[in-house]
């Protein structure tokens, strides 16, 4: 069986929605679990309407009327008889978001964000699924928050694998493996969401799709997790930042994880792990050209694995921090440090040390490293450097590095085997 997660982009209007089923025809002789995004930008049309319903702000109501009626016009150009199905379980859908925006919201804005920002995905199955259906499929919608269980850090909830590969195995194995008409089996639900105790609605943090697609893959041990996109598959350096990209045939789950772990915004950085695990591939490839072969994550030892991949994270700020007492810095302050640092959940992105001092890179988020310059402050001496940027370099040369560091100011820089990172000035 096969994974196929489609993102936002993939499902962003009517047009998009048919290809979706068009490459699903392409596999009619597979079983497929489909993983869905909420369409286009509506995740982030939801985040503007809970933030007008947690600051009770007037223009609530428009917000949320942007949000219904780029899902009606879908709707309608999708299915001709006004009269479908579909108008009432999108009505029953709606007023359930009604009904939770009419009540007061409470001081848990986390919490209040995963009971509303679903709607997206819920909404997306409910059109794909109904729609999928009217040209012929037989494909079956889960709820995602009856499988995917979580623990209740709300908007980056921790899955609870034990409960989650319970649950699956108990309501959608017994769906695909029932071959009676020895018909393929397609099946669909909400990628990024789950729910934890009693039932309420959680989100493994944004672009979570790809780690539900993972998650499913891992559990129904698939033959493969493909992600969908608009773009032809990884490319080895973000063409904002770049001139001569070129997309990528083959790459391993450690170059993966190392890229998203760096910042490329290729795939969710939880995503690998789990495939990795069962040596389930992963493929990113392009839902306008279903044919072409896109970009595949695996084992595979190629030649191309050879490929230098740029990666750059803006907004860094580099920490400088020293003992008050002009004392070395040994492993008692190292803890003392990054205990402080994970007390305000700050990942480092790049660490150097010398005797009396260390410097630490990370996102240069105005409020958390005021706050933290504030506590750090008590016991060291803090001189930061803002408006860098941290640039990776993976499999590198000297060409490479060159092309990155040359007339730019350097303020640190790292070199391992098949990694080099430089932190330079902001232009
Ligand atoms: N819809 C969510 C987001 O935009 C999750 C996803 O697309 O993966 O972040
Ligand atoms: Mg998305």
């Amino acid at each position: 069986m096969k994974i196929f997660k489609f993102g936002g982009a993939s499902v962003k209007d009517a047009e998009s929605i048919k290809s979706v089923s068009n490459i699903i025809k392409l596999y009619d002789n597979d079983d497929i679990m489909i993983i869905l995004s909420a369409m286009g930008k509506m995740t982030n049309a939801l985040e503007e309407v809970v933030s007008a319903y947690s600051n009770s702000e007037h223009d609530l109501s428009d917000k949320l009327n942007y949000f219904i009626n780029y899902h009606l016009n879908i709707i309608k150009e999708l299915f001709s008889s006004d009269t479908h199905q579909i108008y009432k379980d999108f009505e029953y859908l709606i007023n359930l978001l009604r009904q939770k925006l009419s009540k007061s919201p409470s001081s848990n804005f986390d919490f209040e964000y995963d009971q509303i920002v679903p709607y997206g995905e819920l909404v997306s199955t409910l059109i794909v699924n109904h729609y999928i259906n009217s040209v012929g499929f037989s494909c079956k919608l889960y709820d995602a928050r009856d499988l995917v269980k979580t623990d209740n850090k709300y908007r980056e909830a921790k899955l609870d694998w034990d409960l989650t590969i319970g649950k699956v195995q108990l309501q959608v194995l017994p769906y695909f493996l029932d071959k009676e008409n020895n018909v393929h089996k397609l099946a669909l639900t909400q990628g990024f969401i789950g729910s934890a105790n009693y039932n309420y609605s959680t989100t493994l943090g944004r672009e979570g799709s790809d780690y539900t697609a993972a998650i499913f893959g891992y559990i129904l041990n698939a033959d493969e997790v493909v992600i969908w996109k608009d773009v032809p598959g990884i490319l080895n350096a973000d063409p904002r930042f770049f001139s001569d990209v070129h997309k990528v045939d083959y790459l391993t789950y450690s170059d993966a994880i190392e890229l998203a772990y760096y910042g490329a915004s290729v795939i969710h950085p939880d995503t690998i792990k789990p495939l990795h695990n069962k040596g389930i591939p992963l493929y990113v490839k392009n839902f306008l050209s279903p044919e072409s072969s896109g970009t595949e994550i695996s084992n595979k030892i190629n030649v191309n694995n050879q490929d230098t991949f740029y990666i750059v994270k803006p907004d860094q700020i580099v920490l400088s921090i020293s003992p008050l007492d002009f004392s070395y810095i040994a492993e008692k302050n190292l803890i003392d440090i990054f205990t402080i640092l994970e007390s305000f959940k700050i990942r480092v992105n790049a660490i150097q040390n010398s005797a009396i001092g260390l410097s630490i890179c990370i996102n240069d988020n105005p409020v958390r490293v005021d706050a933290l310059i504030r506590v750090l402050g008590e016991n060291y001496k803090i001189k930061y450097n803002e408006n860098l940027k941290i640039v990776t370099i993976r499999n590198y040369n000297t060409e490479a590095i060159n092309k990155v560091k040359t007339g730019k100011k350097v303020i640190l820089e790292q070199i391992s085997r098949l990694n080099y990172q430089v932190i330079i000035k902001e232009d």
